[in-house]
């Protein structure tokens, strides 16, 4: 007698959950999905990725969705500028259109991609996890906010950095690298900020100095996402009794922290588009501790920023998860025991992440020390 196929539910609609998803159900292996977002649209999916020869593009492949990739990817969204603090170009990489680059895509346009790959009904929106109860054997009772529950038998952690998942598996949680975001953005950059748009250039740009950093990327529609960079306290903001709605007081504050760049950089802080729905939003970064690893538990494995949640600075975050999400699926196919392919999968995914969660943690300390411009100005020298 076959076994019983096994219920397997996964936790977030993220880059990773929905390509571990496709690849099962190309091979007829039922699996749900679960989103705590209302549906599709509720949420702006945010800015810019690259996609890696190694992890995101072998994703895509295994997805069969390399050819409606390419489709809407940006190979010329590889190039990277460096600049310095008062606005000359030092460095600028152009990629070579070989066809063996790193394209780049709108998070929300390789979401749709995935999402529209799966069978209609596969994705439960407005699904919150709260908690995972064990039943034993492996079998976990999914409690969601709305109080409805769905049995699986084997949970799928793919619910980003403050999983729910996670706690079933390891104690370990996010902590605060030292670096916070503020991220903000132009509209229609070529025409209504072409100073900007022209030291965008193509991809992205960025300027580093003395723990901090401006850098800009082109997004698809002529929109560029600029992420303001500094390393400081987590509630800088409290300190310094600013409401972070009050995009004017925004603006003062992050002039005054970077006092002495030039005019050129400080035209995207203030440039922004505070007509439209830009404004400035606070992005604290976090990272899990490394390695982060947990004893086999029968039933539930993570994926991603669940299992390894690191800075942007390994600019493989979304990379690693798709790569998790194809890795996972292809050992759910491969092994008949749920238990032998959580294992098979886990030994590739703890070392792998491991090395790319120490590179990222060198990264963010390297682009956010007191000699960063030099350290950065190396490094690219080196990479050219
Ligand atoms: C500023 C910045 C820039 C970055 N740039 C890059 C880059 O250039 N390249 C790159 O590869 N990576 C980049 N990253 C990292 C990348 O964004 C993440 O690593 C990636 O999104 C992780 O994918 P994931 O599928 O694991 O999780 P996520 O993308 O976080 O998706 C998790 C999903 O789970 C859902 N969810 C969460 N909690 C629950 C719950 N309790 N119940 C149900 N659903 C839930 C969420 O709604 C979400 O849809 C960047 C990150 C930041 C912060």
């Amino acid at each position: 007698m076959n076994a019983p196929t096994p219920r397997i539910a996964i936790i977030g609609a993220g880059p990773g959950g929905l390509t571990c998803a496709r690849i099962l159900q190309r091979q007829g292996i039922p699996v749900t999905v679960h989103d705590l977002d209302a549906s599709r649209t509720s949420r702006n999916q945010g800015g810019t990725l690259d996609m890696h020869p190694g992890t995101g593009q072998h994703a895509l492949r295994a997805a069969g969705l390399w050819d409606a990739f390419t489709a809407l990817s940006r190979p010329e969204g590889e190039q990277m500028r460096l600049v310095s603090r008062d606005g000359r170009v030092l460095i600028d990489a152009v990629p070579a259109q070989d066809g063996r680059g790193k394209p780049e895509i709108d998070r929300g346009q390789l979401r749709d991609l995935l999402l529209d790959s799966l069978e209609p009904g596969t994705v439960r929106w407005g699904h919150q996890l709260t908690h995972a109860e064990p039943l034993g054997e492996g079998t976990h009772r999914l409690h969601f906010a709305d109080g409805s529950t769905a049995e699986a038998d084997l949970v799928v952690g793919a619910d980003g950095a403050w999983s729910k998942v996670r706690r079933l598996v390891s104690d370990a949680t996010p902590v605060y690298t030292g670096v916070t975001f503020v991220e903000t953005g132009l509209d229609d950059a070529d025409h209504r900020h072409p100073e900007r748009a022209a030291l965008t250039g193509n991809g992205t740009m960025m300027a580093l100095d003395n723990n901090q950093g401006i850098i800009a990327q082109r997004n698809s529609g002529g929109h560029i996402r600029v992420y303001i960079g500094m390393r400081t306290d987590e509630d800088w903001y409290q300190r310094r009794n600013l409401d972070l709605n009050d995009n004017q007081a925004v603006r003062e504050a992050l002039l005054k922290e970077f006092t002495g760049w030039g005019d050129d950089l400080l035209g995207f802080i203030t440039d922004t588009d505070t007509d439209t729905d830009t404004g400035y939003t606070n992005r604290p970064l976090h990272a899990l501790p490394v390695p982060h690893t947990w004893p086999h538990t029968q039933g539930v494995t993570l994926l991603g920023d669940a299992a390894h949640l690191m800075s942007p600075f390994s600019g493989m975050g979304a990379n690693l998860a798709m790569r998790d999400g194809a890795d996972l699926a292809a050992a759910l196919i491969e092994h008949p025991s749920t238990d032998d392919a959580i294992t098979a999968y886990e030994d590739i995914l703890f070392p792998r992440s491991s090395e790319a969660a120490e590179g990222a943690a060198e990264g963010i300390n390297s682009a956010f020390a007191p000699d960063s411009a030099t350290q950065a100005l190396a490094h690219m020298t080196r990479d050219q």
